[in-house]
């Protein structure tokens, strides 16, 4: 009889009960292949007993062409004596601890959990701090409902510096503050607490995460170790050490939104979408505040026109807002708080009783040990990944506020989705950052998406551009709010939309329609030829798109 062997196959990419057909008929395939045992889909392995000349690279192709991805794990002659093991890393019961460990469990941690689980794998999530990370807690969540509630105090009639004091009655702040850590609550236990619940076969550690020497995970005392895993740690506050700070102790976000009493002043330190949102939200509630961003304009990476309307009607609402300011040093007088700065060549100094350090954000990678493990960073501290969301190391993925990808939920978590199918399937499926839309949430809202004219010119293409004011969107008028303008930038070549740009009360809901038009090549003149109803904000696309063309002033109703 011929010597035989037994082969144990590690297999990855089975998504359901049929895969393991599928694999079974690839391995019969291969000559020299006697019986095939697979346990199921989730099992990840299959059993084979051989001929003992047969090419093992053979089985493998054979799993490729059909799908999937196949290791050789162990291999033992019939009598038992083992040959070679693979995997020297496998552990004694045969494998790690996990397929894939997630460190971090906010958004895009949940999102490479669930991907992990729902494709079969034995997954770990380590989270560290509130559950759901930054978006629910201190994030999205908690700034969006003090926007409505400053914007509905606001259009009630409240408006403190313009001295048009229309009704009275004081803010109840600790009402307002209450009502948003219910909210924060009522979402992270719907959203992140029974989600997890509902998926028993992911593990939750608790704890801050650790590689170490080895290549392990260290949470606490307790080791683990996995496959494959997704870094999904998150980002912090940027905040600049300027001298004197210790002495300032100035706000981030996330302390501000939990401050017991409203200040009566605050200096803001930047123009993005942080500063302006909560700058609009605490001026609206009654705050005195001063904008200072250190560029020459507002919301720099946005069309110029943005910057400039959005700081004329931050100015309407009594804000202050000085542009090209250089922070030399904080201090501190008393209740008082001073930024010492130089602009436009002089020296000057802001009061106010609180600071709000606006500047960005910081990737969370100090002290995980990724020095053990070969993974590179950026010169901010962000994990290296490419398109697939691999570092550096092969191993290794990484997704969210921890890399340089756009600071978005929805780019965090779609980046999760794609992290874990990469990692535990090997099926190379990049993040498409093509087309990704954003809004800032001021009044009024300022959403993007695609090429800005300057872009746009400085990729090559024959730009033309087309704005239409708010004043000429019925909607707008019917609100009688026409603060804003609506800019598209197409490629004259081709006539296809490559950015819209919008300034408008409730934008944001506007601008998906462009984002589609953009990411399916659409042409102005199809998304001026499609219906759109009347009277709806995003009817100022159709208008833009006629006006490339046509003075839309000529129009009659319904942008016909
Ligand atoms: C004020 C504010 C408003 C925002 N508004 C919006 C908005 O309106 N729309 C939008 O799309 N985005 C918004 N964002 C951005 C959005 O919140 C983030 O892009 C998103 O939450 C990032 O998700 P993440 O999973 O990458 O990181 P996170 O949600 O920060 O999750 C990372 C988690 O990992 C944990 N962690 C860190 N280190 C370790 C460790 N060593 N071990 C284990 N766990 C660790 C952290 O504690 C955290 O829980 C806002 C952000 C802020 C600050």
């Amino acid at each position: 009889m011929a010597p035989k062997k037994k082969l144990e196959l590690d297999i990855r990419g089975m998504t359901c009960d049929r895969c393991p057909q599928h694999i079974e008929r690839a391995l019969k395939q291969v000559a020299g292949v006697e019986t095939v045992e697979i346990p199921g889909w989730r099992s990840n392995k299959a059993t084979l007993i051989v001929k003992s000349d047969i090419a093992e690279r053979d089985l493998t192709a054979s799993v490729e062409g059909a799908g999937y991805h196949a290791t050789v794990k162990s291999s033992s002659a019939i009598d038992g004596e083992i040959e070679q093991s693979a995997q020297s890393s496998f552990t004694e019961d045969g494998g790690h601890d996990f397929d894939l460990l997630v460190i971090g469990a906010g958004s895009a941690g949940f999102a490479a959990a669930i991907k992990a689980t729902d494709l079969g794998f034995r997954v770990g999530m380590i989270g560290y701090g509130a559950i759901g990370g930054t978006c629910v807690n201190v994030g999205c969540v908690p700034s969006k409902t003090l926007i409505r509630a400053a914007e509905a105090w606001h259009n009630a009639g409240h408006h403190p510096f313009k001295g048009v004091n229309t009704q009275q009655g004081n803010l109840d702040w600790d009402l307002v503050r209450t009502q948003k850590d219910d909210l924060v609550s009522q979402m992270r236990q719907s959203k992140y607490v029974n989600v997890l619940a509902a998926y028993p076969k992911i593990t939750y550690i608790e704890g801050a995460a650790q590689f170490t020497k080895d290549g392990s995970v260290r949470v606490g005392e307790r080791i683990y170790t996995a496959d494959r895993y997704v870094i999904a740690t998150g980002a912090h506050p940027r905040m600049i050490d300027f001298p004197g700070s210790e002495k300032a102790e100035a706000l981030n976000s996330t302390t501000l939104m939990e401050l017991e009493q409203l200040p009566k002043s605050l200096i803001v330190l930047g123009g993005r979408a942080v500063a302006l949102e909560l700058g609009q939200t605490m001026a609206r509630l009654g705050v005195d505040v001063l904008i200072l961003q250190r560029s020459t304009r507002l919301v720099p990476d946005h069309e110029p026109e943005i910057g400039r309307g959005i700081k004329d009607y931050l100015e309407q609402e009594g804000i202050g807002v000085i542009t090209g300011v250089e922070v030399k040093r904080l201090s501190r007088d008393g209740d008082t708080r001073i930024v010492h700065a130089r602009v436009l060549g002089q020296e000057r100094e802001f009061k106010a009783d609180q600071i709000l350090m606006a500047l960005g954000r910081e990737a969370n990678t100090k002290g995980m040990g990724l020095e053990h493990m070969d993974v590179k960073l950026e010169q901010n501290g962000a994990i290296v990944v490419d398109k697939y969301m691999q570092s550096s190391n092969p191993t290794i993925y990484a997704t969210g506020d921890v890399t340089n990808n756009p600071e978005f939920v929805y780019v965090a978590a779609a980046g999760g989705s794609v992290a874990a199918q990469n990692a535990l399937a090997d099926t190379k499926k990049p993040l498409d950052l093509s087309t990704v839309p954003g809004v800032i949430f001021t009044d009024p809202q300022i959403a993007t998406v695609g090429l800005t004219e300057a872009q746009a010119k400085n990729e090559g293409y024959r730009v033309k551009t087309s704005t239409v004011g708010l004043e000429h969107v019925a909607r707008a008028q019917a609100a009688r709010d026409t603060r804003g303008f609506i800019k598209l930038v197409a490629d004259e070549t081709t006539n296809r939309l490559l950015g819209a740009h919008i300034l408008a009360a409730e934008g944001g809901e506007a601008i998906q329609t462009a984002t589609l038009a953009i990411k399916y090549g659409i042409k102005v003149d199809d998304l001026a030829d499609t219906l759109f109803p009347y009277l709806t904000q995003v009817e100022g696309l159709k208008l833009a798109a006629i006006a490339f063309e046509k003075d839309i002033a000529m129009l009659s109703c319904c942008a016909a």
